[in-house]
Order: C-alpha cells, then structure tokens, then sequence
C-alpha cells in the first residue's frame, strides 16, 4: 500500500484544506456515535463534486487504499468508523441543494445536506420532508440514505427509501450511475437505486438525490395514555389503526423511562395515582375538524385498556407529552453504564417477546435496570440495560455480549431483526445471521464484488469478504 504515492497523486486535484492529515482531527473523523472501537483513520477527504469522489475512488483502487464514506458520524453501528488506516472519505462539503421541483414535490440536493436543512428547504416551499429524527441537525442526507433511516413517523410515512425518487452514485469501481430519474413509473428491470439504499457505504458512494415531500401535517393531536401491561398496548394500537385514519406515531415506554425522566428532568408524571408497573403509549394523529373532543369514538373504544387517557391539541402541552418519549435515550446515557439494543419483532409477537426479556433480565441480570420504549406501531424496541459506573467495564462488556447472545437467539426465534433502524455496520456484523440466512448473505457478499470488486469501499462493514 503506496500511502505516500496515493496522498501526492491526491494532492494534484485537491487542495490543501481538502485533506485532513493531523492525527486529532483524523481520530475526531475516525468514530461515530459508538463507543466500541478504536478510531484508526489515515486521512481524511472533503470532496466537493462528484467528478473529485471519483477521482479519489479511482485513485484508491490503484492503489488499494481503503474508503470509509463519511456523512454526519451520528450512526450507531459503527459503520462510519475507521480502525484500520482507512482513508474518511466526508461528504461534508458536498451541501448544495439544487433543485426544487413542485410538481412531484421533490426537492435534489447533494449529499452532504443536512437533515434539517432539507427540512427547512422543504417548509419553505410550503410542503414536508417527513423523515424525521433527533439526529436532524447533524445527520446528513447521504448518510440517511445509506442507512435508510427512520424515525418515529415511519407508521405513517415508512422510512427514507420511500422518499427516494433518485440518487447519484459512484460505486466502489469509480462508475458514476445515474440512478436519479424523478419518473414515477419506470418499470424497466431491476431498480438498481434500492440496493444503494441501506448498504451502508459498501456498494457506492451516494453523491447526489432528489427527495420527495409532502404536505405539512397541520392540526394534530397527541394522546398519552397508561395502560396496565404490554397486551393492552396493543389493543390500543389495534383500536387505534380502527378508528384513527392518520396516525403521525405511536411511541411506547415503560414507567422505568417514565420514572428516569422525571427524575432527570425534574419533571412530573402527569398521570396521578399511577401503580408501580405500567406502560405509557403515546399517540400522535392529525385532525381535520375541529371537534371538541379529537376521536372521542377512539378514546371509548380503548375504555377497557387503558387506565387513563390524557389528550391535548396544544403546541405547549403536546410537547411535554413528547418530552417524556424523546428524553429517554439521553436520561438512560446520563445516568451509569448502559447497553443498548435496536430491533424489531413482528407486533403480534411483541408481547411473549418482552414477557421473556423481562424474565432473561429478572433471573439474570440483577444488578441492571431494563428501560424498554420504542416505535411500538413498527415493532421496534429499544432494548436498554443500565447499571452503576462502579460495574468493572471489562466484565460490563462481557455480561452485555452474553445478553446481546440470548436477546438474538430470542430475536430468531420470533423471526424478527437484530437491527431495525441503524444498521449492522462493524457493532451487529458478528450477529448477522441471526437475521439472515446463510444464502442471503452470500447474495449480500456477491453484490458487494459486482459495484466493488476491490473491496475499495467500507470493507468489513456488515460482513467480512
Ligand atoms: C440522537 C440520535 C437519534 C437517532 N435516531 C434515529 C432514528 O430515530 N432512526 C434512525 O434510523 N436512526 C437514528 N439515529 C442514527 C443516525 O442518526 C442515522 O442513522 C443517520 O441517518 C445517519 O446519518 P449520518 O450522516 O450521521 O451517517 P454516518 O453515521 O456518517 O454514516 C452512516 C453509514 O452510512 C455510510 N455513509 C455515510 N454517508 C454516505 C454516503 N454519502 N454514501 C454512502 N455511504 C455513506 C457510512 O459509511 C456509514 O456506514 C440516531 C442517532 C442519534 C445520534
């Protein structure tokens, strides 16, 4: 490997400020949210067009020089992470947005776009970019793309890669494809763009996309709701998908969470009299009447589910409805060691499946707390273990693979995914096949040496080759 040759034939068309070379600012690149692996990046490259991601790719199959796409760093399987004298890639400075187009609506950018920008692109042009997480205002729209990201509003709006009408990429090989057409019907062969959507870095670099929108979801109204065990939940959501035409979301946390946010946050539980072992759902849904009471033929049919119901079409109080979903993460991060696991199980398992989390944690895992919340309208749980900073971290890390071993072999069992929104990426690549069957992956493997045949691009990223 030729680093100094490929960093001089680099330098002929790049600047100087395109490359990162002191050793702080590469281990700063080197890492995302994970907190599991040593940064090891040899440099870092802020293309600012297509034409230059070409030409870098181009240069690193010469010389076989490893890539590691970098958008916003905020994913949390460690598929932007180098750790092997990788070359970071960032996409960073590629953040113009193009073109917007009101006829589909659609909005085509490139792909070091912020979230939020898009967001506030779209807002502006009077109409939605619905993806939509608390990782806005650092998540970049490549990045989202090549993790098809969610959210909490996938139960209306499912995830990014139904937003995607086109992408540019340049694959591992250092092709540019045009798959970015804004047709809304083309059914001419294999649609290639999909493969792009979710590979993590592994099969191109995406440089370019044309994102639809929709319309502002205008007056809405967020219930919050206690119910007594996990089975009621889901009579809530049942009577819910009834009688409730747009659900915006349906978010679930036990009162584990409840209790840790209000504890953090100096907040109170708006529910009085509480007993000591209840799950909140909360529900957010748009209105298009004004009645007085928002779906009171919802609210009656949950009466046998639900130990209270609490309803507001407020901004203020709505938001503090929120609060109690959207602090979870951070409370839980701030408050000892913690363990965390994203994945989802088909909803009508959902029950039995946190009966035996319950039981796994209770028998063996004494001295953590479980806070379990998550997108409970898709099936996806967050499954969260704290214990005290005073836990010797070595054996942490070794009671957490052995739990994340019978969370799987469970996870199996009920046919459901080790990953339901960030990815396998270097944290979940040795579980795969608790998901996975062993020919799937050998389909993943040939795809990969089809677009990247060099294994040029994130290469151990979701499996070895
Ligand atoms: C507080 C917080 C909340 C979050 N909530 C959610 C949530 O609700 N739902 C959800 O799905 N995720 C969530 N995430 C995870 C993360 O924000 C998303 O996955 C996000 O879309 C990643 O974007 P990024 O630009 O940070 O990507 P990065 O972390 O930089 O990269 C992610 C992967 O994409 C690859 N990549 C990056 N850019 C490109 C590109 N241009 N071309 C090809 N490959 C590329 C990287 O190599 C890596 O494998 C959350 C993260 C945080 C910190």
């Amino acid at each position: 490997m030729d680093f100094e040759g490929f960093l001089k034939d680099l330098s002929s068309f790049l600047d100087k400020n395109q490359i990162l070379l002191e050793k702080e600012d590469v281990l700063f690149y080197s890492l995302d949210r994970t907190k599991d692996f040593e940064p090891n990046g040899s440099c870092v490259v802020f293309p600012k067009s297509t034409e230059e991601v070409q030409k870098i790719v181009l240069l690193a199959n010469q010389y076989k020089i490893p890539l590691v796409p970098s958008g916003g760093r905020t994913g949390y399987s460690g598929g932007a992470v180098a750790t092997n004298q990788e070359v970071i890639i960032s996409l960073s400075k590629m953040n113009r947005i193009l073109e917007f187009d009101a006829t589909l609506p659609a909005i085509t950018c490139e792909a070091g776009v912020i979230t939020k920008h898009l967001q506030e692109k779209a807002k502006e042009h009077h109409f939605y970019f619905p993806v939509d997480f608390a990782s806005s205002y650092s998540s970049l729209i490549g990045g989202n793309i090549a993790t098809n990201a969610g959210g909490i509003r996938v139960i209306r709006y499912g995830s990014l890669r139904n937003w995607v009408s086109g992408i540019e990429v340049v694959t591992g090989k250092g092709e540019v494809l045009n798959l970015w057409g804004k047709l809304i019907k083309n059914n001419t062969g294999y649609d290639l763009k999909q493969l792009f959507i979710g590979s993590e870095g592994t099969l191109g670099i995406i440089t370019k996309a044309t994102l639809l929108l929709t319309q502002i979801p205008k007056n809405t109204v967020v219930f919050l709701i206690s119910c007594k065990n996990f089975s009621d939940v889901l009579e809530c959501l049942k009577e819910s998908k009834h009688h409730i035409k747009e659900i915006l979301c349906f978010e679930v946390f036990d009162s584990s969470c409840m209790e840790l946010v209000c504890s953090k946050h100096q907040l109170k539980n708006p529910f009085s009299n509480v007993p000591s072992d209840v799950w909140y759902v909360l529900i957010e849904a748009e209105i298009h009447q004004d009645e007085e009471i928002p779906y009171m033929d919802f609210i009656n049919s949950i009466a046998d589910f639900s130990i209270d119901v609490l309803y507001s079409t407020t901004e203020s109080i709505k938001k503090g409805f929120f609060r109690f979903r959207e602090d979870i993460s951070e409370a839980v991060a701030m408050s000892g060691r913690f363990h965390k696991n994203d994945i989802s199980i088909p909803i009508s398992y959902m029950d039995q499946f946190i009966k035996n989390i319950k039981e796994l944690v209770n028998q063996h895992y004494k001295d953590y707390q479980l806070f379990l919340f998550g997108h409970a309208g898709d099936g996806n749980i967050h499954v969260n273990l704290l214990t005290s900073y005073e836990k010797d971290i070595n054996q942490f890390k070794k009671e957490m693979q052995e739990f994340d071993l019978q969370l799987y072999g469970m996870i199996k069992h009920y046919n459901g995914s080790i990953s339901a929104e960030h990815g396998i990426g270097l944290l979940k690549k040795p579980y795969l096949l608790y998901t996975r069957s062993p020919q799937e992956i050998e389909y993943m493997k040939s795809i990969k040496k089809i677009f990247d045949p060099n294994n040029i691009l994130n290469p151990g990223k979701i499996f070895d080759l």
